[in-house]
């Protein structure tokens, strides 16, 4: 008797819908690979960085972009700040485009990792159907208990003060806010 097998599907490629999108997503790709994830939201008013992760001992801070242009050698220079300002193991720079040369130069010369459209969907494919990456995504998903729109970090325009604010706003004005904390995720205790 002939047994036919089926080859697998091929995963649909993941569907990125804005930055705020990117931040959760890279959050939980990090989450899934099991790293402890701090959405610290770009937040500081003296420069910050989209997350932080710890892994082992090692801290990373990560600073994503949802650009269609190439990531060029400032922004890079700016992650090697945030770097050595939150005293940082490693960075890693996630484009959803890709780097100019001298970014890439720039990183090599300083052991920083970039992490481009190509290498994002390579993860995202991998991760994006694990039980720790729903979790995660779903963790730094917070509703807006007003109109279920998604919460995202804002900054206050005179004080700088950062807090929680609905993403419909700017569609239908809803002004619900919450006080900005940092959101952070401890990898769960893997069942042995
Ligand atoms: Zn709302």
């Amino acid at each position: 008797m002939l047994i036919h097998i089926q080859p697998p599907p091929a995963p649909k490629p993941f569907e990125l819908e804005g930055p705020f999108d990117l931040e959760r997503c890279v959050a939980a790709l990090f989450y899934a690979s099991g790293s402890q994830v701090i959405l610290e939201g770009g937040m500081r008013p003296d420069g910050g960085v989209d997350l932080l992760t710890l892994h082992g001992g090692r801290s990373t801070v990560i600073q994503c972009k949802y650009w269609q242009k190439a990531v060029g050698v400032n922004e890079v220079r700016e992650l090697l700040g945030a770097k050595i300002d939150f005293q940082a193991s490693d960075a890693t720079f996630v484009s959803t485009s890709g780097f100019t040369e001298n970014a890439e130069l720039f990183a090599r010369r300083n052991r920083l990792t970039l992490i481009d459209a190509n290498q994002l969907q390579t993860a995202l494919t991998r991760y994006s159907q694990t039980r720790e990456f729903s979790e995660a995504f779903a963790y730094f998903s917070r509703k807006c208990p007003k109109c279920g729109g998604t919460l995202v970090h804002r900054q206050n325009a005179a004080s700088k003060e950062p807090f929680w604010g609905c993403s419909s706003f700017a569609h239908t004005g809803c002004k619900h806010s919450e006080p900005y904390d940092r959101r952070l995720l401890e990898p769960r205790a893997k069942a042995s």
